[in-house]
């Protein structure tokens, strides 16, 4: 599928990146606006979990699978150190109520056909030996998930976009957007960029450019905190994600990941917790409980990370598409972008170059919204 369509891309974040990369890779002349820099807004402030772990309705679980699936040969069409980093997660619950959810959970995603089986203490520690987990009610592996580092998808996707002779204007605010017959049009202060096509990837401001059109795709304010230490030595030997549910301790659920350039990632509860304390103090309390199931981490100091928002659509599913009112602009707004970016990134632009639908996107069409979509 080569085409020379003229494409303008608003937003440097992880699905804007992944998009414009698939476009120019699809032979169109793509040009990417980027206000601050790539992966200033929420891409940058991910736990960036590969996964189709806790994915409601079975669509969206599937389009998550599926993108799993895709991250290998999004890697290398990238061919570039991306930080990608594969071994699974094991979520622990240590109390008898979470234990059973978490059995539950298993049973449902063998059934949806996802990698995933319980596993004893034993195992779990055959996995990782120097963990420090004393009561497990069940364990839960889903050994097919990983993580990478957004920051370097985004800059190997932009690298390869200028080999490709593309643009990425970074500091470069839109100001807003219109279409017309031919096209639509892309205005920075005083300057109007005319092109064929121009996709909206611009996470929590992207409600904004659809409201300036007449299209209504509502959000809810959804800010998470993930907090960073400094490099550390490699402390996970097998796995790429832990998590321990336990209802009955300070804290009730926490994720952590080692990044492959040593940085150690923690965060409260599931990756949907929403949470504005991103004091030292939370952080230091959040190393602290992580380092009595996980000893190495005893005196690290961590890094203040500020809160970041997730683009949230309201009913938290994806939207990906244009609209009737406007053929000539794609909308993307979704959370789970760093698990979705291989896919949404391929089929949009299909959608784009190809002048077609693709089946697998219906239910996450722009016009669920209502019928002013
Ligand atoms: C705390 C937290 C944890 C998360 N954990 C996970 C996880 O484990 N797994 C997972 O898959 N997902 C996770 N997510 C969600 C995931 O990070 C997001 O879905 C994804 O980063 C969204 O990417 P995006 O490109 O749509 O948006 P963004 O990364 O927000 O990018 C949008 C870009 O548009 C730019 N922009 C905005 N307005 C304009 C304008 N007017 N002109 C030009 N540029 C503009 C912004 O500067 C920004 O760079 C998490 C998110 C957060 C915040």
């Amino acid at each position: 599928m080569k085409s020379s369509i003229n494409v303008a891309v608003i937003g440097g974040g992880i699905i804007g990146a992944s998009t414009a990369f698939h476009l120019s890779q699809m032979g169109a002349r793509v040009t990417v606006f980027e206000k601050e820099q790539p992966a200033s807004g929420a891409s940058g402030h991910s736990f960036a979990w590969i996964n189709s772990f806790n994915k409601f309705p079975r669509s969206y679980h599937e389009l998550n699978h599926d993108s799993v699936e895709r991250w290998p040969r999004f890697e290398r069409l990238l061919n570039q150190d991306i930080g990608l980093k594969w071994g699974g997660n094991v979520t622990v619950a240590t109390d008898a109520t979470s234990g059973n959810m978490l059995a539950q959970d298993v049973k449902r995603l063998q059934i949806w056909g996802y990698p995933s089986k319980l596993i004893t203490k034993k195992e779990l520690l055959r996995l990782e030996p120097s963990l420090k987990i004393h009561k497990i009610s069940s364990a839960a592996y889903t050994w097919s998930e990983g993580h990478v580092i957004t920051d370097k998808v985004i800059r190997a996707c932009m690298s390869s976009i200028l080999s490709n002779s593309g643009k990425v204007l970074l500091q470069t605010r839109v100001d807003s957007i219109s279409q017309d017959v031919s096209g639509a049009s892309v205005v920075v202060g005083r300057k109007i960029y005319k092109f064929d096509m121009v996709v909206v990837a611009a996470g929590v401001n992207t409600s904004q450019f659809s409201e300036s059109c007449g299209i209504n795709l509502p959000q809810r304010v959804s800010p998470g905190v993930v907090i960073k230490t400094n490099p550390l030595p490699q402390i996970l030997k097998s796995l790429s994600v832990l998590q321990i549910v336990n209802s009955e301790g300070q804290i009730n659920q926490i994720h952590f990941r080692q990044s492959t350039d040593g940085v150690v990632m923690i965060g409260t509860g599931s990756q949907e917790h929403e949470t504005t304390d991103d004091s030292l103090e939370h952080a230091e309390k959040l190393i602290n409980e992580t380092s009595r199931y996980i000893p190495e981490l005893q005196n690290v100091r961590p890094i203040r990370v500020p809160v970041g928002y997730r683009p949230m659509p309201m009913d938290e599913l994806p939207v990906i598409g244009s609209t009737p009112k406007t053929p000539n602009i794609y909308f993307l707004l979704m959370h789970s972008g760093v698990t979705l970016a291989p896919i949404v990134g391929e089929l949009a632009s299909m959608e784009i170059v190809g002048n077609l639908k693709v089946e697998c996107l219906s239910a996450f069409r722009p016009s669920r919204f209502g019928q002013k979509n």
